[in-house]
């Protein structure tokens, strides 16, 4: 009586190449670290400078593990041989899996997640690194969304333990169990979040630094606020600290994108005082100047 119930199981597809595009902060970091954790990857860009920017980093991040003793200098040409930097597009050919991570525009991810989408195999899976983008957003623009999702990285992505993988509506759960391993396999670990703005991470995140930056306006001293943050709460960094690091300036779009997203939640103040130092190109660590100044 009653037949056993099997649960129908299908493999998840097994990551052995990537690509990533775009060798920015962000593709070179996750391409760096793919080919560290011994999964071969294909770095594309537009623009040469950028390639040889990404390889230069990755060099200069497995000369630091040898310094460490954590690998040989065997190993070290063998990682930095596994990333191909390269101008061509038909190079994402024959890949498991594509990371977008160009800039943060959804009309260039668009175009590039479509065109990608024709010239890889039919089983390839694609993902964006996109921080504020909806991911059904993007995923209008391929034919088979089901192989799509967010794959969201953090900075910098050899030292920050968490990805989250942003299911989109059309999604398959192959599709996420197949990113969810890549994220392990690369030493992460993986959350799956629905699509929503800020996805998880952000959408914690930013209503904070609104708090924070009303606290400012209300003339709180900013250096205070992160030693309070830092010597009494215990978290590695106060929020102008983090703010520097992130940038001011996306910590600004982020935080326009959020208040759009959430109206009722989250204060859309066009001139808080992040607003107000990214209107003074004080853009954080990656111009010398935000919070702090950076000799
Ligand atoms: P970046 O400006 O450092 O790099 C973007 C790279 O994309 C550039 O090298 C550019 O030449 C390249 N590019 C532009 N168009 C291209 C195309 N058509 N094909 C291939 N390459 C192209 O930007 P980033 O900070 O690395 O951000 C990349 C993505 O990652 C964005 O979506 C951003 O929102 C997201 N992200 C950034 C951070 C961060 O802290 N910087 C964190 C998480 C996610």
């Amino acid at each position: 009586k009653g037949k056993a119930k099997k649960a129908a199981k299908t493999a998840t597809k097994d990551i052995k190449t990537a690509a990533v595009l775009g060798a920015g902060i962000m593709g070179g970091g996750i391409a760096y670290q793919s080919a560290y954790k011994g999964v071969p990857v294909v770095m594309k860009d537009i623009n040469q400078d950028a390639l040889d920017l990404g390889m230069k980093e990755a060099g200069k991040l497995l000369e630091k593990a040898v310094q460490r003793g954590k690998m040989d200098t065997k190993k070290m040409a063998k990682v930095l041989s596994s990333i191909t930097p390269t101008l061509l597009d038909d190079a994402v050919k024959g890949v498991d899996i594509v990371v977008e991570a160009v800039v943060e525009n959804p009309d260039v991810k668009g175009k590039v997640l479509a065109d990608v989408e024709s010239r890889v195999s039919d089983d390839a899976i694609l993902v964006s690194n996109t921080s504020t983008i909806s991911i059904d957003r993007l995923a209008k623009n391929l034919k088979d969304p089901s192989r799509f999702c967010g794959m969201h990285f953090f900075n910098p992505v050899h030292k920050m333990p968490l990805v989250e993988v942003i299911r989109g509506e059309k999604t398959s759960d192959e599709t996420v169990a197949a990113v969810v391993a890549y994220a392990s396999r690369m030493g992460k670990t993986a959350i799956v979040v629905n699509d929503c703005p800020g996805f998880l991470v952000n959408r914690v995140l930013f209503p904070y630094l609104a708090g924070f930056a009303g606290l400012i306006d209300e003339g709180v001293d900013f250096a205070g606020i992160d030693k309070v943050m830092e010597r009494q709460f215990g978290w590695p960094m106060g929020p102008a600290y983090l703010t520097d690091v992130v940038g001011i300036d996306t910590a600004d779009h982020c935080t326009k994108v959020m208040a759009d997203g959430f109206p009722t939640r989250m204060p859309r103040d066009e001139n808080n005082a992040i607003a107000k130092l990214a209107a003074a190109d004080r853009y954080g660590q990656k111009n010398g100047k935000g919070f702090y100044e950076y000799g």
